[in-house]
């Protein structure tokens, strides 16, 4: 099967390449290179960036610059975030900035891969490129260098297409939400589905699956970055008859749980236009616990459900081909949020997946941890000051020389924290769990959302090379089985892409 299809994808040819030349000594000295980093050197890159710069031309810079040997092309987004373009613009790809995306699916669509789905399969083709497969026009010149391809697709979907409704999430009100349900049968099987295209279709390495989504409570409770936004009734997922179903048989008194919403979002509310309750935020948070336990067995089912949906698809995967990998995508609250990281436990994850990337953005985690404190500052830690709060998270997070609050904003996080995060990781795991690849940040754009008390968006933590470089070698230093950079080429300047290909050559 592998050999039948490399041989078909090696005659395919190329829309994006045409008229590029092939330089088979500069091929022959990067395919030494790549042999010789054992460990993964991962990048994330839409399909948009082959489409406007050529496939030849982009592996060369990925090669030479970030020493890359594994291609992470977004085969399934409907999120500008990894598969569009943004300002600033980085001084390659077209000067374009994708407010949004069509989306779906980069490959082609096979439909005899989704049974019962609620929607045609063929309209979640993705139509921003006529005419190319990111996967079959991709893959035969990757193979010729020598790089593994692990397509990497996202929890996303276009509510727009007709039955979408069906496979979406609903909030306490009824009102479907633009997330998606992961015990909803027509996601799973959509999302099985797509999996068994991707890897029964194609001759690529693997697949890794990106989720970045928490539970009502803690979403209502602003547990996150830029978590002000948040915390509306909306988040308040979910709440369909599958869920509701599901809970019951758990024994969750589901009876109780919209005057338990209601109740916490009193609190919320309160905090955020700084009222303090007469016992405080801390005690009063503890109260609400107490009296609705319902919230907390609410947000254990969702990081369960998600993780049945993990494990379906870990086993679609091997149930193809044993050697190919499975990871996930470990979304960066987990730097940030004790009660989203309890969650994540490495070694219950490694069970259905062969690695996992953890998003140890240094760069734009500054602005993101300050976002964060301000946003749980509001609730749970309303009774501290936000240095006094970040500094409790950066005790019981285990981060001891990180910038105090607003500061870390324009500091960012240090390097020493992605070392400490991969080693935490490479202990959590547990013998023979999961590969541990760390997510480093190049360029991820900021906006006002992400800017706290007196801090400017100008001034926020910047991508450089230096950083990159020292990020880089902290992660390889811990010993991670490899690096993921991120999040996706189109928004990277070449020169801050260097860092990586710096500290891998100098490791190496
Ligand atoms: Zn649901």
């Amino acid at each position: 099967m592998d050999s039948i299809n490399r041989r078909q994808f090696l005659k395919a040819g190329s829309v994006a390449t045409a008229g590029i030349p092939f330089a088979a000594n500069v091929l022959a000295s990067q395919a030494a290179a790549t042999r010789a980093s054992s460990r993964m050197i991962a990048i994330q890159i839409g399909a948009v960036s082959f489409v406007d710069e050529g496939i030849e031309k982009c592996l060369d810079i990925l090669q030479e610059r970030g020493a890359v040997n594994t291609v992470m092309p977004a085969v399934y987004s409907n999120s500008r975030g990894t598969a569009g373009r943004h300002k600033p613009y980085p001084g390659h790809g077209k000067n374009v900035e994708d407010m949004s995306i069509n989306g779906g699916n980069y490959a082609t669509v096979h439909p005899s891969f989704y049974k019962d789905i609620s929607i045609d399969p063929r309209a979640t083709q993705a139509t921003d490129h006529p005419g190319f497969d990111v996967l079959r026009d991709l893959i035969p010149h990757t193979r010729k260098r020598g790089m593994k391809v692990i397509g990497l697709f996202q929890n996303s979907f276009n509510e727009k297409l007709p039955g979408a409704d069906k496979l979406f999430a609903y909030d306490f009100n009824g009102k479907q939400t633009d997330a998606l349900c992961f015990n909803n049968p027509y996601h799973r099987r959509f999302l099985t589905g797509l999996v068994d295209d991707f890897v029964n279709s194609y001759d690529i390495d693997g697949l890794m699956y990106v989720n970045e989504t928490q539970g009502a409570f803690t979403d209502m409770m602003g547990g996150r970055f830029r978590g002000r936004e948040r915390g509306l009734p909306g988040s308040r997922i979910c709440f369909c008859p599958y869920c509701i179903d599901k809970a019951k048989a758990q024994g969750i008194r589901v009876e109780r749980l919209k005057a338990a919403f209601e109740e916490a979002e009193k609190f919320v509310a309160a905090g955020r236009v700084h009222q303090r309750p007469v016992d405080g935020f801390y005690v009063s948070f503890w109260r609400l616990l107490l009296r609705h336990p319902e919230l907390l067995h609410w947000e254990h089912l969702y990081h369960e459900s998600y993780r049945e949906v993990y494990t379906l698809m870990y086993d679609h995967v091997k149930a193809a081909n044993k050697k190919l990998m499975f990871g996930l995508h470990i979304w960066t609250n987990t730097s940030m949020n004790p009660i989203y990281r309890a969650e994540q436990d490495f070694s219950e994850l490694s069970r259905c997946a062969d690695f996992l990337k953890l998003a140890l953005y240094n760069n734009c985690g500054g602005p993101r941890m300050a976002s964060y404190i301000q946003s749980i500052g509001d609730t749970v830690y309303g009774d501290l000051s936000r240095e006094e709060a970040t500094q409790f998270h950066y005790r019981v997070l285990n981060y001891p020389n990180e910038a105090p609050y607003p500061r870390v904003s324009e500091a960012g996080l240090s390097a020493h924290y992605v070392y400490r995060e991969v080693k935490r990781a490479l202990d959590g795991r547990g013998n023979g769990g999961a590969k541990i690849l760390a997510g480093i940040d190049v360029d991820i754009p900021l906006s006002q959302l992400d800017i706290v008390d007196g801090a400017q968006l100008e001034k926020a933590a910047q991508t450089t090379r230096e950083r990159v470089r020292n990020a880089t070698r902290e992660a390889l230093r811990a010993n991670a089985d490899g690096i993921v950079i991120s999040r996706k080429y189109s928004e990277m300047k070449l020169d801050n892409l260097s860092g990586i290909g710096d500290a891998v050559r100098e490791l190496s």
